[in-house]
């Protein structure tokens, strides 16, 4: 008896043993499809900690960023007012993120169907990577477009300006008002200057003290000399997902005299001077041949990404084409030899006094050492 029932036990045991493997191999299999799905298709990654974005291509053509932006401010006083983030991240997971051929009247016609009672939850329902390029373009386009109150020219007022409330992009040309640049498509073109590598920003070519531009507001991060961007300046964003880089700034006077770490700078404001200093690892050096303005944008999802080899650079150069409606109008005092912005902002993104001092002291010097540019 006592065998029997060791027996019929032991089958029992191999039976569940196997069902258990296989149900363990069949979750294996699944994870690792999901894994690698999510990486190959977004750039995700299932671990079993917390989840991030790793990887961004911006891709959006100029004409379809311009289309969706005008879209959304013209229907920002309307009943259906629609995202320009929205209508680019539902476009992007219908159309595999290729740009080619695309028409911007397939935007009209999302609008359309969104102005005719259809939610931008049902429209995007199926489209399994919505969620991605919503959060992706969220991350690239986040602080330029929204509320603010800005000075406007005035010949009645007093002092010649008066405020105006507006809504729509709110971010700045990183190049002043009236000073000419010329630039084209260079992002990814092959650097050589240290190590091989790709170009991960874009230049805009123009004379030698030029006033650079805050393109968004946010906190001074990094601020001298880098041996690839020469003086340059790092700015990251409020919500800390974008961080801006300006370098080859001018040689000897390449910044705001105000400007540290730990600074607040608004939309518009004139942080700095286009220059040729860097590819040097002595300080105010300038090797560069053609003065320009090295200007980058880097996404971090994570603060793991801000510096090393998983940083996230992305192309700016349609953005900087979107920015050109917006130049900081720039004047100079002849006192401290500095530029000022003429016309001042109000952004709501900017924190308020106290929180100002927060991020004044949680601000921490960068290194800087991998700040690729050239
Ligand atoms: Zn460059």
């Amino acid at each position: 008896m006592y065998v029997v029932v060791s027996r019929r036990m032991a089958a029992r045991a191999v039976i569940s043993a196997v069902a258990l493997l296989a149900f363990l191999i069949g979750g294996c299999l699944l994870y690792a499809r999901t894994a690698a799905a999510n990486t190959k298709e977004n750039g995700g990654e299932s671990s079993g900690q917390k989840e991030y974005i790793k990887w961004v291509d911006f891709d959006i053509p100029y004409e379809v960023l311009e289309h969706a932006l005008d879209l959304d401010v013209q229907s920002h006083d309307t009943d259906t007012p629609v995202n320009w983030v929205e209508l680019l991240a539902c476009a992007a997971s219908k159309n595999g993120n290729n740009w080619k051929n695309y028409k911007t009247r397939k935007l009209d016609e999302m609008v359309q169907t969104l102005q005719e009672g259809t939610s931008m939850e049902e429209l995007t329902k199926d489209l399994k990577y919505y969620a991605y390029y919503k959060e992706a373009y969220s991350a690239v386009l986040g602080g330029l477009v929204g509320e603010y109150e800005i000075e406007v020219p005035d010949e009645t007022a007093p002092n010649g300006k008066r405020w105006e409330a507006r809504y729509g992009l709110k971010g700045f040309s990183p190049i002043a008002r009236n000073y000419p640049y010329n630039d084209f498509d260079d992002f990814g073109t092959s650097r050589d200057y240290g190590f091989k590598r790709k170009h991960l920003g874009h230049d805009l070519m123009g004379a030698v003290g030029t006033p650079i531009i805050a393109v968004e507001g946010g906190t001074v991060e990094a601020l001298g000399w880098n041996q690839y961007g020469g003086w340059r300046i790092g700015i990251r964003s409020f919500d800390k997902k974008r961080y801006y880089y300006y370098a080859h700034l001018r040689k000897n006077f390449p910044y705001n005299k105000e400007l540290k770490i730990g600074s607040i700078v608004q939309p518009g404001d004139v942080i700095g001077y286009l220059g040729r200093t860097g590819y040097s690892v002595a300080e105010n050096v300038n090797n560069i041949q053609q003065p320009h303005l090295h200007f980058g944008l880097q996404l971090i999802f994570d603060e793991s990404q801000k510096e090393g080899n998983n940083e996230i650079w992305v192309d700016v150069y349609p953005l900087v084409r979107l920015l050109y409606r917006n130049r900081s109008t720039v004047v100079k005092d002849e006192e401290t030899k500095e530029y000022h912005r003429v016309y001042e902002i109000r952004d709501p993104a900017v924190p308020s006094t106290t929180a100002v001092s927060e991020t004044f002291t949680t601000a921490t010097a960068s290194t800087g050492v991998t700040d690729p540019s050239g």
